[in-house]
């Protein structure tokens, strides 16, 4: 089966996060058709494995690719469009898991390296724990020298042919926030009854917003308080996200909200219950393998672009605070629109380039 076949086929039968069972059996099938070897991981994942024909089989690269979809009734219209109603390859995992696939392809036919090429289809990118945490508990790389862990995403804001770059810190962690105050609920009339929970979160989430800044995203987006125009009620609730470019920053300001709370709780003489989550961490590239990826690409004929970091995040943080690691951006055209909506439908010239950019640089970093 092409590259194009496979992603197709992913695409028209697209599964929930840690629900990839049809999508994990058919990359096993298409695996055991080429005679690549590989097993499950993280229950719905797959691990396949290459053994160079230059020896030195305990240094590896790992290539990673997200096989997750997401809850959207798909609107593209196209032949290959989801036959699961309410769920959509809207983030183009079926993309990367098929340039993956692709990569594999090349590289089992002609395994002329050092060292094992891993390729992992890692299931659970879109759903908090993340099933690259569930990979890692698993420790599947144990007894190897992992030189790289590298993965992409599509991104229409880049042209087709166009890889984007970020050395260093390039994505934001992310954890969920959330707020539960208790009172003292009554007639709305008699103040001095009451220990109002809805004022209490009101300044909460006031004091929460300074946290704002361009290096710490604290929003709130969901405020619940059910009383009525004479009723406080007991109870009031807030969720929302914390996003950070670093891990000491995380941390520290997760200490802060938890000085701010405190204080609430004594100014308003409320108690609050708080779970500041465990999110993804921050994706830190490694600046050396970044460069060197940038510098091949360059003068190869693809289009480097340097990108900023962005707000958003990804469970590939998780590799990169133990392994060597680089994610970048793989172009795929304005109009392909934009992902996690109904209509996203990347540029399938795209993976051509994925994959030829990745088997190079895969290449690359095993024979150094
Ligand atoms: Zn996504
Ligand atoms: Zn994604």
């Amino acid at each position: 089966m092409d590259t194009k076949e496979f992603r197709r086929e992913l695409h028209r039968h697209p599964e929930l996060s840690f629900e990839e069972h049809r999508t994990a059996q058919f990359i096993a099938g298409e695996l055991d058709a080429l005679g690549i070897e590989h097993r499950p991981i993280a229950t719905t994942g797959v691990l396949a494995r290459i053994e160079g024909r230059r020896g030195n089989h305990q240094r590896c690269v790992v290539l990673r690719a997200d096989i997750d979809a997401l809850p959207v009734s798909e609107m593209t219209g196209v032949e290959f469009a989801s036959q699961n109603e309410g769920v959509m390859h809207a983030c183009g995992h079926d993309c990367h898991a098929a340039v993956l696939f692709g990569v594999l392809r090349r590289l089992q036919a002609n395994p002329d390296f050092e060292g094992t090429l891993f390729g992992l289809f890692q299931p659970g990118e879109e759903l908090n724990p993340g099933g690259a945490r569930r990979v890692l508990a698993e420790n599947p790389f144990e007894g190897y020298k992992v030189a790289a862990v590298i993965g992409e995403h599509v991104d229409s804001d880049l042209e087709v042919g166009e890889i984007g770059f970020c050395p260093g810190k390039f994505m934001a962690s992310a954890d969920e926030l959330h707020f539960k105050v208790r009172g003292v609920g009554g007639h709305a009339a008699m103040r001095e009854r009451i220990k109002d929970p809805v004022v209490a979160i009101s300044d909460l989430i006031l004091r929460l917003n300074t946290f704002n800044s361009d290096v710490c995203v604290v929003s709130i987006g969901n405020v619940v308080a059910e009383g009525a125009t004479n009723v406080i009620p007991e109870v009031a609730l807030c969720d929302g996200t914390m996003r950070t470019f670093d891990e000491k920053l995380r941390q520290r300001v997760k200490d802060m909200i938890a000085g701010v709370v405190e204080e609430i709780e004594y100014k308003y003489d409320v108690e609050i219950d708080m779970n500041l989550g465990d999110g993804y961490p921050c994706v830190e590239n490694d600046k050396q393998l970044t460069y060197e990826a940038m510098l091949l690409a360059g003068s190869n004929g693809f289009k480097v672009v340097d990108l900023d970091r962005r707000p958003t995040a990804e469970d590939f943080g998780f590799y990169t605070h133990i392994y060597p690691s680089l994610f970048y951006r793989l172009g795929v055209g304005k109009e392909s629109g934009r992902a996690h909506t109904a209509l996203f439908l990347p540029d399938e010239r795209a993976l051509e380039v994925g994959e030829e950019f990745m088997t190079m640089l895969a290449l690359n970093i095993l024979n150094r």
